[in-house]
């Protein structure tokens, strides 16, 4: 990746954008919605404002599609070698695709080029490679009788996404539904959907039939109101905010009950004890583990726990860690931090220091919007320590740039600590003690619990929450089963 390529493709203007719907773009009726990029505050393009007439045409053009057959029946070692001229097409545009969605949302370049294109190439070649492996089952019956077990597609899947990591989470969900023989219709966030339209593009462009991929652009409210309630959807599978999960569930049990995957937000502790391997590297990965992406990762570690005789030597490491990151233009390669999303997402953040400021929370660093000379969206990396857990900080998701720190006595506390919020996405423990670090993992209710390092993990395994975090698992081969039917057949010799 070179800045010189990255500048290059940032100037290219971005066309007003229309629908995907099958398989060529489709005008929105109404007045399109703008995008404005978090960057500078300028608005990029324009996106479709879609309404429940289009959502109705999307859902029509994906169901007659399923029933044609020409994806939902083909052999699977057909749809993989489909899937994988498309994860080929990813990576050949992974840079556009990267400058594009940094454009749309924010993130540093150096993290959504790996992140977003090629994460999502390597997603889309997991499951296309995964989908010929799959085999029904003949069950141990008596004799005389054939009991058979097949996996069949749902029929229509319907994929919302929030705006923080579109594709890679996109193709989380749209790969083993595709692979698995069902048609998807797309709604992106409102506040990131360019690169999620370019994959349909490439899609199309890979051989997938007409109709086995949309994208309907607009606002939750109605595009994914219209989806959630739709009678021909047979599956929602939602990445987002917990009261929009919540209302997923009764618009499923309104209409058609549907069923519903829920992989929600988080307020995951990384817990270091005073035995630790390695106290720099521990405040380093801390850092980056809640600041990169501006702390807009559902998984961040914003809550960090820290063994009280450790406690000041760590925090200093910490705050050094954190001085060091650079926040700057998301498409300078030497920024370790770009934008926050957009100017309302900025000021939650900053409802939020000023909430933690009125508990009593203590301010280390931070605390304020920066760089406003761009007319973007920055925000400093921002630290409270004395945070107790009662305080709105401890419990409340901010998805922004601020960590919480509170301090711990020992195993048992830190346990009761790392518990204590209606959440279980992720998790860290910091030890050089192996019993220790299996006994967290096993007392720490979480989806993922990392040792001895935050965040970095791969599509090999499954990823999704305990408790208030949601249910259904993205990613590893156990995501198949969210998008296809076991159906038995019963057979009399
Ligand atoms: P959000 O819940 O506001 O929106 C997510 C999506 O839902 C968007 O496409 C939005 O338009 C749509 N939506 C909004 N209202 C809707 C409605 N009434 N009906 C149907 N759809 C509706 O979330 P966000 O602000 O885009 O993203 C941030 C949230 O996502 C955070 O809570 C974060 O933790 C969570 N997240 C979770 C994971 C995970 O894997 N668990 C990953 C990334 C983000």
């Amino acid at each position: 990746m070179q800045q010189a390529d990255i500048d290059r493709l940032r100037q290219i203007p971005v066309p007003a954008q229309a629908h995907w719907i099958a398989g060529r773009p489709v005008t929105g009726q109404t007045e399109p919605l703008a995008v404005i990029s978090p960057i500078d505050g300028s608005e990029l393009t324009t996106i479709a404002d879609g309404s429940a007439g289009e959502v109705e045409i999307a859902v029509a053009a994906a169901r007659t599609w399923f029933e044609v057959g020409s994806w939902s029946r083909a052999a699977p070692a057909d749809r993989k070698k489909c899937l994988l001229r498309l994860a080929d097409l990813i990576e050949q545009h992974a840079l556009e695709l990267a400058v594009l969605g940094v454009r749309n949302n924010g993130t540093e370049i150096n993290m959504a080029y790996k992140a977003e294109p090629l994460s999502a190439a390597q997603t889309f070649r997991y499951y296309a490679e995964a989908i010929d492996k799959v085999y029904g089952e003949i069950a141990p019956t008596p004799p005389g009788v054939l009991g058979l077990v097949h996996h069949e597609p749902l029929g229509v899947v319907g994929v919302i996404v929030p705006w923080n990591f579109p594709l890679m989470i996109g193709a989380w969900k749209v790969a083993p539904a595709l692979a698995a023989g069902n048609s998807v219709v797309v709604k992106p966030s409102e506040f990131a959907s360019l690169s999620l339209l370019k994959l349909a593009e490439l899609a199309a462009a890979a051989g997938l039939p007409d109709g086995a991929l949309n994208v309907v652009t607009g606002t939750g409210r109605v595009v994914g109101e219209a989806l959630a309630l739709h009678m021909d959807v047979d599956c929602i599978a939602f990445t987002g905010s917990g009261g929009v999960g919540r209302r997923l569930m009764e618009a499923s049990a309104r209409s058609n009950l549907k069923r519903v995957h829920l992989e929600l937000g988080g307020k995951s502790p990384n817990i270091v004890f005073a035995d630790a391997p390695d106290l720099d590297r521990a405040a380093s990965v801390a850092a980056s583990g809640i600041f990169r992406n501006s702390g807009q990762v559902c998984v961040a570690g914003s809550r960090l726990l820290v063994e009280a005789s450790i406690y000041d030597r760590f925090m200093d490491r910490l705050t050094t860690a954190t001085a060091k990151l650079r926040v700057g233009d998301p498409l300078d390669l030497k920024s370790d931090v770009g934008a926050v999303c957009g100017e309302d997402q900025l000021a939650k953040n900053l409802r939020f220091v000023d909430g933690a400021i009125r508990d009593g929370a203590r301010l280390v660093t931070g605390g304020r919007q920066i760089m406003q000379d761009t007319g973007g969206y920055y925000m400093a990396p921002t630290i409270f320590d004395e945070v107790t857990p009662g305080m709105q900080l401890a419990q409340e998701e901010v998805f922004g740039p601020v960590l919480a720190v509170t301090r711990f006595r020992d195993e048992d506390e830190a346990i009761r600590l790392a518990n204590a919020t209606d959440y279980g996405l992720a998790a860290a423990v910091w030890t050089s003690n192996l019993s220790r670090a299996h006994r967290m993992i096993r007392a720490v209710r979480a989806g993922v619990v990392h040792v001895n390092t935050y965040g970095g993990t791969d599509i090999t395994v499954p990823l999704g929450g305990f408790k208030q975090s949601g249910f259904g698992r993205d990613k590893s081969l156990h995501a198949l089963d969210k998008y296809s039917d076991l159906k038995t057949a019963w057979i009399q010799l």
